[in-house]
């Protein structure tokens, strides 16, 4: 057994501590549900990684160009995963499903997008990956799942809390409760 010294000398025994990670994930093309599912299976199946808990599903009204309204979730993780290597595995998940749904057509529409939100306290600005992420306090389809999961988590950068941010986001794009079917 290995040990470290804790800074007030006690020997622990040297774990692994994973890194607690929310993601969102939004889809709003063909089976959105199905989609999201399909998601969180594959998110299951990654090395070192659990799912802790999921929230609900909601139905969100879509930005931009986006003419059908999103199905909207937000899951916590453990996982010993870097935020990059998730980042990488992320993608790749993204292009498996993309890839094998939309047959013939270009890539570009939102099958299903994943997104890191939080991972533990950290602060990350480069260029491939930033987090928090840097819309997740402007958006209330992120806000809503994730205050059912984490409402007093901190925003490292903001130093509110999940629930104080959603409280106040000025977002009025609707976002409602999806019903379990
Ligand atoms: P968006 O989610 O912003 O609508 P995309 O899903 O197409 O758009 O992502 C574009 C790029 O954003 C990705 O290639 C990725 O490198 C980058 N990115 C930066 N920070 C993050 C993050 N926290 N989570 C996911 N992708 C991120
Ligand atoms: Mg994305």
């Amino acid at each position: 057994m290995l040990y470290r010294t804790s800074p007030r000398h006690e020997a622990i025994p040297e774990t692994h501590v994973p890194h607690q990670v929310y993601i969102g994930i939004g889809s709003n093309l063909g089976d959105r549900r199905a989609n999201t599912h399909e998601a969180m299976e594959r998110i299951k199946g990654l090395p070192a990684t659990k799912i802790v808990r999921s929230s609900s599903l909601y139905e969100s009204e879509p930005l931009g160009d986006a003419k059908t309204w999103f199905v909207n979730s937000v899951i916590q993780l453990e996982t010993e995963l870097l935020p990059d290597q998730l980042l990488k595995k992320l993608k790749a998940i993204e292009e498996a499903m993309g890839r094998k749904r939309v047959k013939g057509k270009r890539w570009g529409s939102r099958i299903i997008d994943l997104d890191i939100l939080l991972a533990d306290q950290d602060v990350i600005e480069k260029r491939t990956l930033k987090v928090p992420h840097p819309e997740m306090h402007k958006r209330r389809f992120v806000l809503l799942p994730l205050a059912e999961l984490a409402p007093h988590v901190i925003h490292p950068q903001l130093g509110q809390s999940v629930s104080t941010l959603l409280a106040t986001v000025k977002d009025a794009k609707r976002v409602t409760l999806l019903p379990r079917s």
